[in-house]
């Protein structure tokens, strides 16, 4: 490298960036595996995943190697072309599940941007102009822009961006009976993440989807399942609706489909595809070579039953073991969620501490989420290491020691 770029630091962030985060202390420069590196050259273990992206950690050989054979070849042609990489990643998308057809964007709220508006055109097309609400349920999450926002269940987050738009309706969360007192003929689609990630990692219940999937049927509204958290491989199964066997009209997914670069897609049925007809919808960047020859490698290594497997275990290893430290230091009132999609839940005595935790955490050289201000969250690498595992445990019961001496009773 020629080229001798400025040297930075955090602290440019609070010069140059607009304010709408507030990360960490330090700024990671290198990765591998489950193992992160600052620029002091300190090393921390990522059992955070990049908020459920890094499925196969960090610089997987097999992504580079996708990455980097692709990048000789060819970048971005436009929608006005189709290119190889993001036919192959349809194909294996659609070969792996219910979908027949691919739509790909590059982030989890324009995959279910697309969702809703295809709902609303499938219901449009078919039944005319009045059936076009949508319902969502509280504490839900399906993106920032000015739709998703207002679709998602967090009014804090849709607060004082003008005008909601009309026809979105939330219910709680895993309650059936106020499913069936709102959905009507003029639903046009029900939003649910299979396990609600960012408001605390709440998976729903089998009855919960059961009756939702029935009552969808029942009024011909579109059931989307918005798997952009526990999609590709997260909870075990490639996708979260395996794991119920209830299987939705439209599926998102995003974060860990690209292990790291930007993509995600919409999957659904050919009938329902067909009302997306030419001109109807589209995206300068989605299906970009780069982006779906990553995720093609990413698919291939995941998708497999020992790579699922191991997610199970892992996961299963994982909440016992926070189980264990939980008991022990009476911290947590329940562990919960599905394969490496992990919740620990505050007691009561801790309520609304779970970022103090994380901070702990982290200056013990741990990187883990919280899911609200009473669940800490982990979504490491679908391939986290063993002593990695083990390692983090161990700094996390040391930030548990700490926390427990600083805010307990
Ligand atoms: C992260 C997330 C989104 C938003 O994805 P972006 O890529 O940030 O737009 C939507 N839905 C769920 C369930 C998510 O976890």
């Amino acid at each position: 490298m020629s080229i001798q770029e400025a040297q930075v630091s955090r602290a440019d962030f609070d010069q140059v960036m607009v304010p709408n985060y507030a990360p960490a202390g330090f700024v990671p420069v290198r990765g591998v595996g489950s193992r992160l590196w600052d620029q002091s050259g300190r090393e921390l273990i990522d059992l955070s995943g990049g908020i459920a992206v890094n499925g196969l950690g960090h610089c997987h050989p097999a992504l580079v190697a996708a990455l980097t054979q692709q990048a000789q070849q060819l970048w971005h042609v436009s929608n006005v072309f189709t290119n190889e990489p993001a036919l192959r990643l349809a194909r294996k998308l659609t070969e792996a599940t219910f979908a027949d057809r691919v739509f790909f964007s590059n982030s989890g709220a324009e995959a279910n941007e697309a969702a809703l508006k295809l709902a609303r055109k499938v219901a449009y097309d078919r039944f005319g102009e009045q059936k076009y609400e949508i319902i969502s349920t509280v504490n839900s999450f399906h993106g920032r822009t000015v739709f998703t926002v207002n679709v998602g269940g967090q009014p804090k987050y849709s607060e004082g961006f003008g005008p909601r738009p009309e026809g979105i309706t939330h219910v709680p969360y895993n309650d059936l009976a106020a499913m069936e007192r709102t959905i009507s003929e003029r639903t046009c689609a029900v939003i649910l993440e299979p396990i609600q990630g960012e408001s605390g990692v709440l998976p729903a219940d089998q009855t919960y989807l059961d009756g939702v999937r029935a009552l969808c049927d029942k009024y011909d509204a579109l059931l989307i399942f918005d798997e952009v958290q526990t999609g590709v491989g997260r909870t075990g199964k490639l996708f979260a609706y395996e794991l119920y066997g209830v299987t939705p009209d439209v599926l998102t997914t995003a974060k860990s489909l690209g292990g790291g670069f930007p993509i995600s897609a919409m999957l659904t049925t050919e009938q329902n595809a067909q009302h997306l007809s030419v001109g109807t919808h589209g995206t300068t960047f989605g299906g970009n070579p780069l982006a779906c020859a990553v995720g093609g490698a990413v698919l291939d290594i995941i998708n497999t039953p020992e790579v699922l497997a191991g997610v199970v275990e892992k996961g299963e290893y994982l909440r016992e073991k926070l189980r264990i430290l939980g008991e022990k230091y009476g911290v947590f009132a329940q562990v919960r969620g599905k394969g490496l999609l992990v919740g620990a839940v505050l007691h009561k005595q801790y309520q609304d501490q779970a970022g103090a935790l994380l901070a702990a955490a982290e200056r013990e050289g741990l990187l883990v989420l919280v899911a609200g201000p009473n669940v800490v969250r982990f979504a490491p690498s679908l391939i986290v290491e063993q002593v990695d595992i083990d390692e983090g445990l161990a700094r996390f019961e040391q930030a548990v020691v700490k926390f427990v001496a600083q805010n307990g009773a």
